[in-house]
């Protein structure tokens, strides 16, 4: 039977599609890229906002059409919806034929066989203790870079999110399991970069082994030959130590990026989204990881209208953002969400005012991304490639960019570029959050 997938929200959701996939193939389905041409879908849902439930159930509906025309016979929900929602789901939406919580894909196999024997069923009980997300996955990020999932859930309880709720308490995955699954990635599917992932990378192994151990793994994949890219992503500003700044000043393989979420900088907001720092702490950190890495380039989060934000909260964090430039920047509007402490708080703010703040912070941000981005031209980096776009046009990233949330840099080449490879480039223009650039010719790939 033909098996197709459809990945939403983030890249620890991505890693669990991908888990399910080589579960599936290995227990004799084929995955197809194309729905169409498929029996069975599995939607692997986000769920932790609205929009991204709106989106779920958008595409559950879509699929449901292409089973009404008799062009796909099951259904199958997974992910934080799934898990949210469960038998609600299953109850509101015909068109699915089972619901799977996060804590029961590892056996997407079994399930399968009792879809296809005619059951309807949710397998949907509480988030697992450990880490039993892991196993071989079917990579679905381009060549040359793959994500590296090391925690799940988390213990931090920021008042706004629903996360823990959904994925529960922080899991890491063993020292051991990482360093295996990264040796494997990287002799077997050629990785050359590995993204960090987790709700929060920085406290990893807090639980499994009662501290943060995350300069550990960054030592352990700094020692695996052929990987050239550390990154580390997701990273909570309260449990950034002296140990992992180091490392990461140390260790030459872990790019010089970061993605720190700050959500705030005003005391009073960050106090009552429970973030267990002050602004004053953001600036320290940011400050000391500065002097720590040369050319350290910065992503974060930032959240506007939560309840109780005053114009002068806003202010504050405004000033933040125009004083300490992240060269990326994510901003949401605060939601409501059931089950979560700030739910109820009072001081809930109007659309219209959460839109203003929005908007003026990423005008704002779009400048500093595209000075950052200038401050990049004329000089020759390292691009790993990912795509080609048409002959002599090729897609990559450079250091500087992350997958999937930052620009890309599009590299203009006369001679075919390898995917999964690196090349030199010489940065030359910028078109909104992108760069452009040529190769340099071979003779002068060796400048360093
Ligand atoms: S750190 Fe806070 S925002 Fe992030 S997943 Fe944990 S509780 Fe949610």
């Amino acid at each position: 039977m033909n098996i197709g997938f459809i990945s939403l929200g983030c890249s620890k959701n991505r890693v669990d599609t991908e888990i399910m996939m080589a579960i599936l193939k290995r227990a004799g389905y084929k995955i197809v890229n194309r729905i169409e041409k498929a029996e069975l879908v599995i939607i692997n849902t986000c769920g932790f906002i609205n929009d991204a439930k709106e989106e779920a159930i958008d595409t559950i509906i879509e699929i449901g059409h292409l089973k009404e025309a008799g062009i796909v016979n099951y259904i199958i929900a997974t992910g934080c919806l799934a898990q949210r929602y469960g038998k609600e789901l299953l109850e509101e939406m015909p068109e699915l034929d089972a619901v799977v919580g996060i804590s029961s894909f590892m056996n997407i196999d079994r399930i399968v066989e009792m879809v296809v024997k005619g059951e309807r069923l949710a397998e949907t009980p509480p988030p697992p203790m450990f880490f039993v997300e892991k196993g071989e996955r079917i990579l679905t990020t381009p060549p040359g870079s793959a994500y590296l999932k090391i925690t799940e859930g988390c213990n931090n309880r920021c008042s706004y999110c629903a996360i823990p709720l959904i994925r529960g308490n922080l899991r890491s995955k063993s020292l051991d399991d990482i360093a295996k699954e990264a040796s494997f990635l990287v002799e077997k599917e050629k990785i050359k970069e590995l993204v960090l992932v987790g709700q929060d990378t920085a406290a990893y192994g807090m639980d499994l082994y009662g501290k943060s151990m995350l300069p550990d793994v960054l030592q352990i994949l700094s020692e695996i030959d052929c990987l050239e890219w550390i990154r580390i992503m997701y990273l909570h500003p309260n449990h950034i130590s002296d140990e992992i700044i180091e490392k990461v000043a140390l260790l030459e393989k872990v790019v010089p990026y970061l993605d720190i979420p700050i959500q705030h900088f005003a005391d009073d907001v960050l106090k009552r989204m429970n973030r267990k720092h002050n602004g004053e702490h953001l600036k320290k950190v940011i400050t000391r990881l500065r002097e720590a890495k040369y050319n350290l380039v910065l992503r974060t989060t930032v959240m506007v209208g939560f309840p109780g934000e005053t114009e002068e909260d806003f202010k504050k964090l405004y000033n933040f953002i125009e004083e300490t430039e992240f060269d990326w920047l994510g901003c949401f509007a605060f939601n409501p969400e059931e089950g979560t402490a700030a739910y109820n708080m009072s001081g809930q703010i109007d659309d219209e005012t959460k839109q203003e703040r929005l908007s003026e912070l990423m005008k704002l941000q779009k400048k500093i991304t595209r000075r950052k981005n200038i401050g990049r031209l004329n000089k020759v980096e390292n691009i790993l490639i990912s795509s080609q776009i048409d002959k002599n046009l090729y897609l990559g990233r450079g250091y500087f960019q992350a997958p999937e949330v930052d620009g890309v840099t599009l590299v203009r080449s006369e001679k075919p570029l390898s995917k999964g490879e690196f090349t030199k480039v010489l940065l030359k223009g910028v078109r909104e959050y992108d760069i452009i650039g040529v190769v340099v010719a071979e003779e002068d790939q060796y400048i360093s």
